[in-house]
């Protein structure tokens, strides 16, 4: 399967904002955006104009390498928001936001969306009491998400409540640490997503 090898802190820095790709080490001052906030590279750090179409591109990166998607799948999702109802946009990024992988990383059963990613396609999580190892798997509204009885020992899962604790959990899901589960309350809507984005241009830069 296609990934990206580049350094995480690396895809970070280009993009000029934390991407949070790392779990821990993003919150302690070892974050390399913290101490190097300009772009990799020897012009790093020089001056330079953007293009409209720069933005909009550096704008479509942020947000796909945030959610560690292909430029392939990316588009596969820009084209199914762009069929439904409403501002292609936001249908976007809740379309995002529905993704099984990214669903465990804001319930705090992970530390990043990688690792979230690697949690589900190694049969740790069940939706509805059934084991899904898709992480594009798209929740619904009423879904049940849990961890796998067996893999609730790994201390990973036991960190989940102090995962939690520290970064919050958006509205739309409610999460009890104890039993290792998360409802999803309802779905989530374009102001749950707090993360600076402008979807617009990326709605632009697709539409050229
Ligand atoms: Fe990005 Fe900082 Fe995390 Fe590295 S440590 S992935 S620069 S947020």
């Amino acid at each position: 399967m296609a990934r990206y090898t580049e350094s995480k802190c690396r895809i970070c820095r280009r993009e000029a904002t934390k991407l949070f790709l790392k779990g821990d080490r993003c919150y302690t001052d070892k974050c390399a955006f913290e101490r190097r906030a300009y772009p990799p590279g020897e012009h790093g750090r020089a001056r330079k104009k953007f293009s409209d179409y720069a933005i909009q591109l550096r704008e479509k990166q942020k947000v796909r390498r945030m959610y560690g998607l292909l430029e392939g799948q990316f588009r596969k999702y820009f084209n199914i928001a762009d069929s439904r109802k409403g501002a292609t946009g936001e249908n976007l990024l809740i379309l995002l936001e529905r993704r099984l992988d990214n669903v465990v990383y804001r319930l705090g059963f992970s530390n990043s969306r990688i690792q979230a990613r690697q949690l589900v396609r190694h049969g740790h999580i069940k939706v509805n009491a059934k084991r899904v190892n898709i992480p594009s798997f798209i929740v619904k509204e009423g879904d049940t998400v849990t961890v796998a009885e067996k893999s609730k020992k790994i201390p990973l899962f036991q960190d989940a409540q102090e995962v939690l604790a520290r970064r919050g959990a958006p509205g739309w899901v409610e999460v009890d640490g104890n039993e290792f589960k998360g409802t999803i309350k309802a779905l989530p809507v374009r102001e749950d997503i707090t993360f600076p984005i402008n979807e617009q241009l990326i709605v632009e830069l697709y539409s050229k």
